[in-house]
């Protein structure tokens, strides 16, 4: 973890927030490379969600929603954690997070109490996640807000606006990705905890009977590990795990959650909620089909974590050989998918030629160019930055108008007709 966390800072992935000032607990910056990463997921996602099916359509809604949507769909009730304070030195935890009160119960007998004392704890308030905003522009009179809280609740409110806008019938999806916010108690563990955070959602509506409703929950939990596999993600570091009755969310009927194994223990990134008819009828909104028979469709929700997953991603493609460390990153999630090198940098043939080779992969392929340094070095720089294919022209190139393609995971090398060069890239990422 602390290795990903350096390379994170060091290569531009992923800057504390607001760092010069000290930063903001629970926000987190994605630099050059992070940022490419995170939209790279966000874009396979929306491709396999929305673009490849005929029955999932997009929406992008408002983050502040009127507050009255939260008062329906029970957030400013439920959307609680319940929250326990450390009498020793008032710091607040989630009292369902036993490990992290272990923890800190240790440090404090790490330190010594005072003779005969324990560490004693507040008993459990709840606590409201949600983060509270103000509207308006005269003083005093103000509109309460809240930032939303999960994204779902977009889809919900604009049910009957996809119905009557859009050719779909149930079953189908409105899939949506954006940031969502929370006021976290103990935010942490790099960017799988934080305050803001963005959200891939799926809501599935179909209709109301169990067969129906366990049916595609089923399907739902299979297309999304696939998904994530495809992409790289070891099977052997996934698992399914059931919520208990007591820990389920307020509006769920049952849900299961896809866990990673990360360095510190299985932690969801993902979860797969049959939310039944909790959101529509409390919205009061519903549904008619073709016979004229109306009723409140259930719902089948995925709900992915994008900040989770490219940390997931991050974590899952760390190699270290000694000799060299690269990012084993799936190429279509790799930020830069070629970097191209003139051999050397003071002979201007090369660099014309290399030049003129990365100008024409760039219109088609994120593609980094570097002459610093000895080609060796540059090679290292590309595998920490998860560059799938490193374009080198020596003077073989001015002669047969051929390059080396290095191979991150292998370091092997080939060479490859400039010609051939973009069909090359575009094959392999197919
Ligand atoms: P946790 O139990 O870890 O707090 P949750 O069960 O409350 O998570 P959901 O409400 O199911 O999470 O949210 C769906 C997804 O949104 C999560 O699987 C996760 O990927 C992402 N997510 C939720 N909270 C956070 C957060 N504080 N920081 C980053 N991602 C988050």
């Amino acid at each position: 973890m602390e290795k990903i966390v350096a390379l994170c800072k060091r290569r531009g992935f992923i800057y504390p927030g607001s760092e010069i000032y000290g930063g903001l607990t629970g926000t987190w910056d994605y630099g050059p490379l992070g940022s490419e990463l995170k939209r790279n997921i966000k874009n396979e996602w929306w491709k396999s969600m929305v673009g490849l099916r005929s029955d999932v359509v997009g929406i992008d809604a408002a983050i502040m929603m009127n507050p009255q949507v939260w008062r329906s769909s029970g957030h400013l009730e439920a959307f609680t954690d319940p929250l326990v304070e450390c009498l020793v030195c008032h710091q607040r935890f989630r009292a369902d997070k036993r490990e992290e009160i272990a923890g800190h119960e240790n440090s404090h007998k790490a330190e010594g109490l005072p003779a005969g004392r324990q560490v004693e704890w507040t008993s459990p308030k709840k606590f409201n996640l949600l983060v509270e905003a103000e509207l308006g522009v005269v003083e005093g009179e103000k509109q309460k807000v809240y930032l939303r809280g999960e994204i779902t609740q977009g889809a919900f409110v604009n049910f009957e606006n996809v119905v009557s806008s859009n050719r779909v019938k149930i079953p189908f999806g409105i899939a949506q990705i954006g940031k969502a916010f929370r006021n976290e108690i103990t935010p942490g563990n790099f960017t799988y905890r934080s305050r803001e955070f963005e959200q891939m959602e799926l809501e599935f509506f179909v209709r109301p009977e169990k067969e129906e409703g366990d049916k595609w929950f089923d399907y739902w939990k299979k297309e999304r590990l696939e998904w994530y596999k495809s992409l790289g993600l070891t099977e052997s570091k996934l698992r399914f795990r059931k919520h208990e009755d007591s820990e389920r969310a307020h509006y769920a009927k049952y849900a299961e959650d896809i866990e990673f194994e990360a360095p510190f223990g299985w932690s969801e990134f993902e979860g797969i909620h049959h939310r039944g008819d909790w959101d529509l009828s409390r919205h009061k909104l519903g549904y008619m089909d073709d016979q004229g028979q109306k009723f409140t469709p259930w719902v089948i929700e995925t709900s992915g974590g994008v900040d989770r997953s490219a940390l997931f991603f991050l974590l899952n493609a760390y190699q270290d050989d000694s000799k060299r460390v690269w990012l084993k990153l799936h190429p279509r999630l790799a930020p830069y998918k070629v970097a191209v090198f003139p051999l050397l940098a003071n002979k201007q043939e090369l660099v014309e030629k290399a030049r003129s080779i990365y100008d024409s992969l760039k219109p088609s392929f994120m593609t980094a160019w570097d002459d610093r340094g000895n080609i060796g070095k540059r090679y290292l720089s590309q595998d920490e930055a998860g560059t799938p294919w490193c374009v080198t022209v020596d003077f073989q190139t001015l002669e047969d108008d051929t390059v080396t393609v290095r191979d991150r995971d292998t370091a092997e090398q080939e060479r490859v007709k400039v010609s051939e060069l973009a069909a090359f890239v575009a094959k392999k990422l197919e």
